[in-house]
């Protein structure tokens, strides 16, 4: 179906939710993809930090092609081996001892918030339900994650809210302190919180929540929806901080773009849960468990997650000279493959101009441009990334000024 034709059908039959670029992608390969008219185009979008391997990864296709073959799904009533094998992979990664499986990051954020309030609710009782989050978070659409999320223009329109959330200020450890009742259950974070705009949690910050959640028996969750999976350089972003969470979520990058959530927890808060407590007709289903174990090979094997962490070091350099360069860029933020860039000119015509110059980027708010490219982004892509900025920026900039 020719793109403008798709566009109009679109329009015609699709709930008006997204705002989209105006190309039809229709292939991908490795760190690129190609639209109906055969343009190419370097992904800096990754569909939102979640094709970690780029598109069409061997081991990736392979594992899918398999486990196509053989069984997609049976529900939960009864054992699957890829969906052991892959929460035994997780738990020989992580802090936690055991995982619960889903299909999206906003489901893995449920299953953290239920978790936590059966957790508090069997040890203290039931006036002891509250959770903590921070004010420019984000942990998805649901009614309960729009809740916890710390924007108002996602919750706008959808009162009544969930009740028993509480919002503080991001790096702020004393506003948590303050925060934190007799009723409070649980801390929820993002240790950058990246739809909000790219921002990174510190160290102090990180190990503080730790010591503050210890003494007072409240559960630390760490939404790693897009940080983990080695989107930061590390295979999840907590170890950067030198401490653990009690619960954490997986999603974006867990199937490399087969659907697949996973909260995962220590045993003594995984205890909370038990038969018909917590479920999911598709999650975990050996399809999206096949794609994580592939993927999760992949990222262990060394090689990948040693050249995204390369490629994130090679990146914010890059950008850093970028800013030094460009007037209109204020901060550069983030940690490994998952860059922020804040402008203080409109971000939306930026990507516009970088989608002309085949390159596909993100903003989120209305000025940082986000970059969350494929693990396996090479150098010259990324030059090729800088040398397009640079050029986009400087016109933009220069107009802007007559
Ligand atoms: C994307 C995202 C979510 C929501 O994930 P969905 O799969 O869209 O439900 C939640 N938390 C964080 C940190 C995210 O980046």
């Amino acid at each position: 179906m020719p793109t403008g034709e798709l566009r109009l059908n679109a329009e015609q039959y699709l709930m008006n939710t997204y705002t989209r670029q105006p190309i039809s992608i229709v292939r991908g390969r490795g760190s690129k993809v190609y639209d109906l008219e055969g343009r190419e185009y370097i992904d800096f979008v990754a569909g939102i930090a979640v094709n970690l391997l780029g598109h069409g990864h061997p081991d990736l296709v392979l594992a899918v092609q398999k486990q196509v073959q053989h069984l997609i799904h049976t529900s939960n009533l009864y054992y699957t081996e890829p969906q052991v094998r892959l929460a035994q992979a997780l738990v020989e990664h992580s802090f936690a001892q055991k995982v619960f499986f889903c299909n999206s990051g906003a489901e893995a954020n449920e299953a953290a918030i239920k978790l936590a309030r059966k957790y508090s609710y069997d040890k203290y009782g039931a006036d002891r339900y509250e959770i903590v989050t921070m004010t420019n978070s984000f942990h998805g659409r649901t009614m309960a994650t729009l809740t916890a999320t710390g924007q108002e223009k996602v919750q706008k329109g959808f009162a009544p809210l969930m009740p028993g959330f509480s919002h503080v200020a991001f790096n702020d450890l004393s506003e948590v302190e303050r925060a934190i009742t007799s009723k409070t259950a649980a801390i929820m974070l993002e240790p950058i919180q990246a739809e909000g705009g790219v921002h990174v949690a510190d160290r102090g910050y990180m190990q503080g929540l730790r010591d503050l959640c210890r003494e007072r028996d409240v559960l630390l969750i760490f939404d790693e929806v897009q940080t983990g999976m080695g989107r930061t350089g590390t295979l999840f972003c907590y170890e950067q901080f030198g401490m653990q969470p009690d619960i954490m979520t997986l999603a974006k990058g867990l199937g490399g773009g087969v659907p697949i959530g996973a909260c995962l927890a220590t045993e003594a808060v995984a205890k909370a849960f038990s038969p018909g407590t917590h479920a999911s007709t598709f999650g975990g289903n050996p399809l999206a468990c096949a794609a994580g174990l592939a993927v999760l090979r992949v990222l262990l094997d060394g090689k990948i997650l040693d050249q995204g962490r390369r490629m994130g070091e090679t990146l914010a350099k890059g950008l850093a000279v970028l800013k030094d360069r460009q007037r209109c860029v204020k901060e550069v933020r983030g940690l490994g493959l998952l860059q922020g860039v804040e402008l203080d000119i409109d971000g939306k015509a930026v990507v516009a101009d970088c989608l002309a110059r085949g390159l596909l980027i993100n903003c989120t708010g209305d000025r940082v441009l986000r970059f969350v490219p494929p693990l396996i982004i090479t150098e010259r892509e990324i030059d090729r990334l800088l040398v397009a900025l640079a050029q986009v920026l400087s016109q933009r900039t220069t107009s802007s000024h007559h």
